[in-house]
């Protein structure tokens, strides 16, 4: 039996991280066909995240700029290197920086 509706609020946090997960897998998808699509999906997995108070993954931090909210392809619209043990990317959109530590 799997209810159809759950008020709890760890029910919602599951959907609304699971909301996030695939907004990301799609935003990645659309991107060479309509990166305007996956500008939007950043935006709404953002709102979910931050409704929901759930930490965005760093893997998906880094998948956007954190200047304009531009989902971020290296080698399309942003550019990778790395200095000083983190990775800088800088976005073609907004010409600034963000900058991550190198991930393990
Ligand atoms: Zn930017």
């Amino acid at each position: 039996m799997v209810s159809k509706y759950s008020k709890k609020s760890s029910e919602n946090l599951k959907i609304a991280s699971e909301r996030v997960d695939i907004l990301f897998f799609q935003a990645d998808e659309m991107f060479s066909e309509n990166p305007e699509l996956s500008d939007r999906y950043v935006s709404l997995a953002r709102k979910i995240a931050m409704k929901f108070k759930i930490k965005l993954k760093s893997e998906y931090k880094r998948r956007f700029c954190k200047h304009c909210y531009k989902y971020l392809r290296p080698g399309v619209n942003a550019r990778v290197r790395t200095q000083n043990g983190k990775v800088v990317y800088s976005c073609f959109s907004c010409k600034k920086f963000s900058r991550f530590p190198i991930k393990r």
